[in-house]
C-alpha cells in the first residue's frame, strides 16, 4: 500500500479535515501556505495523468468534495487554490493522486 493509502485507511497518522465514503482530506505535513490541505481519493490513482473512463467517477466525487473541505476552514473563505502536480517533471513525489489546497493569505504568485 502507498503512503496516502495508508493515511486515508489510518494506518499512518494525520491531521484528518474531510472523509466521505470516496474521499479523505488532511494537514500536509510541510505546509506551503497558513492553510495547506490534501484532497485525496480513498481509491489508489497514481496521478491526474491516469484518470480514465472507469476512475472518472471517483475523481467527480473527489471534485465534488473541494468546495465542502473549503466550507469547513474559514481562513478559505475568501478564495483558495487547488494544485495537483502530475509527474516527475511537475514535481509530484507521492504517486497517489492528490489536490492541494491551499488558503489562508492573499497569493499573488501566479504560475499560470
Ligand atoms: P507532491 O509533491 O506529490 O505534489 O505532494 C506531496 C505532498 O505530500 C507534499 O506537500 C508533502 O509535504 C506531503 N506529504 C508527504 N508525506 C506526508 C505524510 O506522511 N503526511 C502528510 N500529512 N503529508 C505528507
Ligand atoms: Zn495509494
Amino acid at each position: 500500500m502507498c503512503i496516502f493509502c495508508k493515511i486515508a485507511a489510518g494506518e499512518i497518522p494525520s491531521t484528518k479535515v474531510y472523509e466521505d465514503e470516496y474521499c479523505f482530506a488532511f494537514k500536509d505535513i510541510n505546509p506551503q501556505a497558513p492553510v495547506h490541505v490534501l484532497l485525496i481519493p480513498k481509491e489508489h490513482i497514481e496521478s491526474v495523468n491516469s484518470i480514465n473512463e472507469e476512475n472518472a467517477n471517483v475523481v467527480c466525487e473527489v471534485m465534488k468534495a473541494i468546495p465542502k473541505v473549503a466550507s469547513l476552514i474559514p481562513e478559505l473563505k475568501d478564495g483558495y487554490r487547488v494544485i495537483s502536480n502530475s509527474g516527475k517533471n511537475a514535481g509530484q513525489t507521492v504517486f497517489h493522486l492528490h489536490f492541494h489546497i491551499l488558503g489562508g493569505k492573499e497569493m499573488n504568485e501566479h504560475i499560470v
